[in-house]
């Protein structure tokens, strides 16, 4: 089973409701040795038209920051955790994820490999690791099941609110280090599990110091 397919398979699902609506599936695209592979919401209309992931102003988004850092599109694997337009460019729901990445994007993963996978957004964020939140998490790379997470703001999120240009640009910045690492010395990255335990310090800590300032 290789990627091609996956995407003849994705072609033909009607696994979830958003089958519906669709002009054609947008399984993904890239290479398919990536080192990385960077995982958005779902295709948009122009992607819903062309059959390709990010092809839209958040694409074009995308396609700076990776050259920002010398890389091409075609180095990386882009993909959604689903691979039907949803109606009106809604929020997928729940469920319509759960079917679509456990049929499709799990197995496009195990066949990549990625050294790293970069959640673009809260949704992809959330698919892995449920109580993750991203403007609190992005940049902050951790491991999960020894494969390495790397979460960073959606690129329309960015190009809606100008203020995270900042710091999905320094997030982008610290990517290839984080390959290396994750590469070469994976258990320097902390455990999902030992970030939460830090959340959860940090959360007591404002608590007490909000009680302490009331
Ligand atoms: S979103 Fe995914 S599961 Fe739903 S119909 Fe499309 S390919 Fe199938």
């Amino acid at each position: 089973m290789d990627l091609n397919d996956i995407a003849k398979e994705i072609a033909q699902c009607r696994k979830c409701g958003l089958h519906q609506g669709r002009t054609q599936t947008v399984p993904g695209e890239g290479n398919p040795r990536a080192e990385v592979m960077f995982i958005g919401e779902g295709p948009g209309e122009k992607e819903d038209l062309q059959g390709r992931p990010f092809v839209g102003a958040a694409g074009k988004y995308l396609s700076q920051l990776l050259e920002m850092i010398g890389w091409k599109r075609a180095d990386v694997f882009i993909a959604n955790v689903v691979k039907c337009r949803p109606p009106k460019n809604r929020d997928p729901l729940p469920e319509e994820v759960e079917t679509c990445t456990t049929n499709y994007l799990f197995r496009q993963i195990a066949v990549i490999k990625p050294a790293v996978i970069v959640t673009l957004g809260r949704h992809s964020l959330n698919r892995f690791v449920p109580d993750r939140i991203i403007s609190r998490d992005h940049g902050k790379p951790f491991r999960v099941k020894g494969q390495v997470y790397y979460p960073i703001y959606h690129p329309a999120a960015a190009l809606y609110r100008g203020a995270l240009r900042a710091d999905i640009e320094s997030d982008f910045r610290k990517l290839p280090q984080v390959i290396a690492k994750a590469k070469l010395k994976p258990k320097k990255l902390p455990e999902a599990s030992a970030l939460d335990n830090l959340n959860k310090s940090a959360k007591i800590d404002s608590s007490r110091q909000q009680r302490l300032l009331t």
